[in-house]
């Protein structure tokens, strides 16, 4: 009795899955080789109780972070990410980068979600910080929105819920996967955008018996429609030991632009940190990209 069905959440050996015939079920998996993540196709076998999950089908993206000796998989088989930023505190560009990276490595498309733009001077902060990113996005199809999740004050609720519903129309239909630093107002902008978001967390934490689950792990939550959120718990660092340096650049695109421009730097193996003849050095220096997105690249390279 083998079903087949999309995880959910995991916590522990126990899984939380959908199975093909609608019904969401607590499993359990066993053995080395399978390490689940959020979204992962699986297979049960429901002939035993608990269902024993027997196999995760192969991803076609997996989005992760990594510590030297230790990655963690947030998320498999994403349609796009949302990345939740803001001025009040002012978001790590750096951080933004390393999230940005981990989904070009992967060739996810995404939204750089700006929330609290009812904080009028922070956000103009929030939004030169998010210039130096301009090229890249456009670069890479990501788009930008602003939002916020505070309706009561006259002046912001317009504003607020025009954000919010053009998230809502970027995410429809579609699996996407949510993360931020820790204080962006990500749980904020669930709550504001998913009906019935704490009786699902319960759900779902009651059934692994995870305790406060959200800050834990990833865990997947429905909206109307055939659309899912993947809520990821808030972080302040966001390693990319898995990756390699052609992987990295991926999330520059700006260095592939200038090689396209320019041709290609003196030495093939060029890191663009401080070779001569660099080209991107010499396009920093003539404005074509911005100094501050390359200090953010030699930050990577020197601690990935
Ligand atoms: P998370 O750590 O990203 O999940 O952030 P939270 O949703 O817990 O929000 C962090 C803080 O920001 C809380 O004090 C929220 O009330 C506040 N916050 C969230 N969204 C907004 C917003 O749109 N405007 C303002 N002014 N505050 C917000």
């Amino acid at each position: 009795m083998t079903h087949a069905a999309r995880l959910l959440s995991h916590h522990g050996r126990q899984a939380w899955v959908l199975c093909d015939d609608g019904e969401r079920r607590l499993c359990v998996y066993r053995g080395r080789s399978i390490h689940p993540a959020a979204n992962d196709s699986v297979s049960v076998d429901l002939s035993a109780d608990p269902g024993v999950i027997t196999e995760i089908h192969p991803r076609h993206n997996e989005i992760s972070r990594s510590e030297p000796h230790r990655m963690k998989t947030l998320a498999a088989n994403i349609d796009q990410a949302v990345i939740v930023i803001s001025g009040s505190p002012l978001f790590s560009d750096e951080l933004l980068a390393r999230m940005i990276c981990a989904c070009a490595a992967e060739a996810v498309k995404g939204v750089v979600v700006l929330n609290k733009t009812d904080l009028e001077a922070p956000s103009d902060r929030g939004r030169a910080h998010l210039k130096a990113f301009t090229q890249c996005l456009s670069l890479l199809g990501w788009t930008v929105i602003e939002t916020s999740t505070i309706t009561h004050q006259d002046h912001a609720a317009h504003d607020a819920q025009q954000g919010i519903a053009m998230l809502m129309r970027q995410i429809r239909d579609l699996t996407s996967l949510v993360m931020g630093q820790s204080g962006m107002g990500k749980s904020s902008l669930l709550n504001a955008m998913v009906p019935g978001l704490n009786m699902q967390t319960r759900e779902i934490s009651e059934a692994l018996q995870s305790g406060k689950h959200t800050t834990t792990a990833a865990y997947m939550v429905s909206l109307p429609g055939n659309t899912w959120l993947i809520d990821t718990p808030g972080f302040q660092l966001f390693g990319l030991h898995h990756l390699s340096v052609t992987q990295l650049a991926l999330g520059f695109p700006e260095l592939e632009q200038i090689r396209e421009q320019s041709g290609p730097c003196r030495y093939a193996n060029c890191r663009h940190e401080a070779e001569p003849d660099c080209r991107v050095k010499q396009a920093v220096e003539a404005g074509r990209m911005t100094r501050r997105r390359w200090e953010i690249w030699r930050a990577l390279l020197a601690r990935t």
